[in-house]
């Protein structure tokens, strides 16, 4: 049979980006983008936490040329908005989102490699070193009150576009079909085929945090397409301080992301912060360092795996580098 290890090693099928072979881009641009995705899986199972009978995978999207999973969708919608001749050289027009955090380094970081140019709305208290890093990308940054929240990041973003459609395209990752196809083809298609190789079948259960709702919907489209058994747990934050990167789903004024869809969810797990860090401690002294939505992804994959009378197969996400978090002091 074959190791994780051996699996990990091959060279497994790439269907991310959606970029045409054809496609006008630099060396450096092409060798970049043929990082994204093909991420390793790596088992958890040892370190304890699951009923007996439980096998725990995680895909770890770390490995992405930005260090985390947001290099996926955000790959595709590029490739897609490009493709479509919204943005790109000659359009005159630059490609304009929201984000508070990886979507936005990922926008920034892989834009130029399509020629784009990037504007991003962002919250005035993201960290430090999220706004360092977009800025470093030579992209536009827009930042908005914090006291406002989030939701005024988006709201921005979209009348900007919507008064100047001259100038900007807005890319609203909320509601693009390419985010949540990039799981559906990219991140599902990988776990299914790593797992086989293993000589698993599809996991029992999914267990992902919710953004823009893309994971959660592509991974979980397809694992319920392939196995109508397979169940899917969503991560639900508590409203404060909540987890940097997840909404709290259903919480009042809280807008659900127009291409979630809330179907697929057959267990919430409310969870709190406190919860998430000890976790990612854990993982850290295990050599996985990793930010609070992959510490809560795990926390609520055992959590589930318990409630669930220990399902065979759990798979999720450790979507995000620890280092993003350094100024938030999470680590002293
Ligand atoms: N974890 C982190 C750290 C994130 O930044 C995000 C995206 N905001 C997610 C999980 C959830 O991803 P999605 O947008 O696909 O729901």
């Amino acid at each position: 049979m074959t190791t994780i290890e051996e699996t990990n090693a091959r060279e497994i099928r790439r269907s991310a980006t959606g970029v045409p072979a054809s496609a006008p881009m630099p060396a450096v641009g092409r060798a970049l983008l043929a990082t994204v995705g093909g991420t390793p899986l790596v088992e958890l199972t040892e370190l304890g936490g699951l009923p007996a009978g439980t096998r725990l995978f995680a895909k770890l999207e770390t490995r992405n040329p930005t260090g985390s999973v947001k290099d996926r969708p955000v790959a595709s919608m590029l490739a897609a908005a490009v493709r479509d001749g919204h943005v790109g050289p000659g359009s005159g027009r630059r490609l304009l989102d929201s984000s508070s955090g990886n979507a936005g380094i990922a926008y920034a970081a892989l834009g130029p490699l399509f020629g784009v140019d990037v504007t991003l709305v962002v919250p005035g208290n993201a960290s430090r070193e999220r706004l360092e890093r977009i800025r470093a990308h030579g992209a536009e940054l827009i930042l908005t009150d914090p006291l406002e929240g989030y939701d005024a990041a988006r709201a921005l973003a979209c009348s900007l576009a919507t008064d100047d459609p001259e100038r900007y395209w807005y890319c609203n990752q909320y509601a693009n079909d390419a985010n949540w196809r990039a799981h559906h083809d990219g991140t599902a298609g990988e776990l299914l085929e790593q797992l086989a190789e293993l000589g698993l079948g599809a996991p029992d259960l999914f267990v992902s945090g919710v953004g823009t709702g893309g994971t959660l919907t592509g991974v979980g489209r397809r694992l319920k397409a392939e196995s109508p058994n397979a169940r899917v747990g969503a991560v639900v934050p508590d409203l404060f301080p909540g987890i940097e990167g997840l909404k709290p789903l259903g919480a009042p004024g809280d807008r659900a992301p127009e291409l979630f869809d809330a179907s697929l969810v057959d267990h919430r797990v409310d969870v709190r912060l406190e919860e998430a860090l000890p976790v990612c401690s854990e993982l850290a002294r295990s050599g996985l360092f990793v930010g609070p939505s992959s510490g809560a992804n795990v926390y609520t994959a055992r959590r589930l795996a318990h409630e669930l009378g220990a399902p065979p197969i759990v798979a999720t996400l450790l979507c995000d580098l620890g280092e993003r978090y350094l100024s938030t002091g999470m680590w002293s």
